[in-house]
């Protein structure tokens, strides 16, 4: 679960990172009163899932009320590369003498923590990693002994951050792998950390990824999800505990284990099909299942076709059959379905299909010929074939 700058600015504070006081606002009325508390200048800055706000106008700095408004007009309703801006946080501005970069990131090739620090922040990493990687300090930290202070001085020293504020630089790589690990964070990055005038390291900008796995070890940060911007169907099938990921083409895709499922969106885009969705019914092959995972892939209006692939292996295709015609039986589904039963009793559960002779579901042997079928249809054309 990706956080906002201002929910990962919150963990950072519980884990004693600087961070400057601030306030999360809807309306450019209320970002007007919490300009006005906080005192000018301020800074007005989008809430976004996304990078390179900035960039894309969505941080401004105000130094009255009039200025605020203005900006704070203007951010809230802007499309960041896809993303509707809803949520201001407005922050007190600092001044900036120097913007350094700090994460942590689970490297999961060499299966611990890594740190990466640079004196070389406000701009993409990755532009830093490519033009001067020897500007990028890289350093893997025990899990189990955690981060000393020592080797947070160690890696600020050899980042060559200023001397005056190494001491403050290692402060803030503790703190934030500190945030890493008690919050079960995934990736926590700050870009830039700054230096001010006065020489206090700050973090001024945030990005938290929580391990979605860990989230039930921290029922105060279950509600941190972006649930504006959340897609509804993908939200109500995380309440159902069903595996859905809403994509933006037309074709519904269901399948039974993850591996299979992504290779069914593979074959349907070979074929030239472009999937609205996906679910992943797991091993699931009762009719309330199947009922549940139907409901939800046509949940999403955009569905034109479905493609039902079921492996049997522990799951008897016959089973799956009978689910399936009792799922169609209450559902009804105005659009059509491409079932493909292969594996552990299939000729029986396609039999049964056969004889069920449901309106609108059509029968496929092979995934090629389903992925044909279902994109055929989607497109509105009529195939006549049945199960
Ligand atoms: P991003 O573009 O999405 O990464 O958003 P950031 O939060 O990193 O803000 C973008 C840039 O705005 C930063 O790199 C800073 O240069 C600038 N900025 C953000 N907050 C302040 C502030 O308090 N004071 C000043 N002077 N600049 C700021
Ligand atoms: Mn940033």
């Amino acid at each position: 679960m990706d956080l906002l700058e201002y929910q990962g600015k919150q963990l950072f504070a519980k884990h004693g990172l600087a961070v400057s006081p601030g306030k999360a606002v809807a309306t450019v009325a209320d970002a007007a009163s919490a300009a006005n508390e906080l005192g000018y200048p301020v800074v007005v800055k989008a809430q976004v899932l996304i990078g390179g706000r900035g960039k894309a106008g969505g941080v401004k700095l105000a130094d009255d009320e009039e200025q605020v408004r203005d900006h704070a007009q203007n951010i809230l309703g802007m499309d960041i590369r896809g993303h509707i801006v809803r949520t201001l946080w407005i922050e007190h501005a600092s001044d900036i003498a120097a913007e350094y970069y700090a994460s942590i990131v689970l490297d999961r090739a060499a299966k611990k923590p890594l740190v990466i620090f640079s004196i070389e922040g406000g701009v993409e990493i990755e532009q830093v990693a490519q033009e001067s990687p020897q500007k990028l300090v890289r350093r893997h930290v025990d899990a189990l002994e955690g981060l000393s202070k020592r080797e947070a001085l160690e890696i600020a020293t050899q980042g060559r951050a200023e001397d005056d504020v190494i001491e403050g630089v290692a402060d803030a790589l503790v703190a934030l792998y500190e945030v890493w690990t008690e919050e079960d964070a995934m990736l926590t990055e700050i870009n830039p950390l700054i230096v001010t005038p006065g020489r206090d390291v700050k973090a001024l900008d945030a990005k938290v990824t929580l391990d979605d796995n860990a989230l039930y070890r921290h029922p105060e940060n279950q509600g941190l999800s972006d649930i504006q911007n959340e897609d509804p169907i993908e939200r109500r099938a995380k309440e159902e505990g069903v595996q859905y990921v809403a994509l933006d083409g037309d074709i519904g895709i269901l399948g039974n284990g993850a591996g299979l499922v992504m290779s069914t969106l593979d074959v349907v885009a070979q074929a030239g099909g472009s999937p609205a969705n996906f679910l992943d019914a797991g091993g699931g092959s009762d009719a309330e299942k199947i009922k549940q995972a139907v409901d939800l892939i046509l949940a999403n209006d955009a569905v034109k076709a479905v493609l039902f692939n079921i492996f049997g292996g522990i799951t008897r295709c016959d089973e799956v059959a009978r689910g399936l015609i009792a799922a169609f039986e209450e559902i009804r589904p105005a659009v059509p379905f491409v079932v493909r039963l292969d594996g552990t009793n299939d000729a029986e559960g396609r039999r049964l299909l056969q004889e069920a002779a449901l309106p609108n579901v059509h029968g496929a042997r092979t995934m090629n010929e389903a992925a044909a079928m279902v994109v055929a249809l989607a497109a509105g054309q009529n195939i006549g074939v049945r199960a």
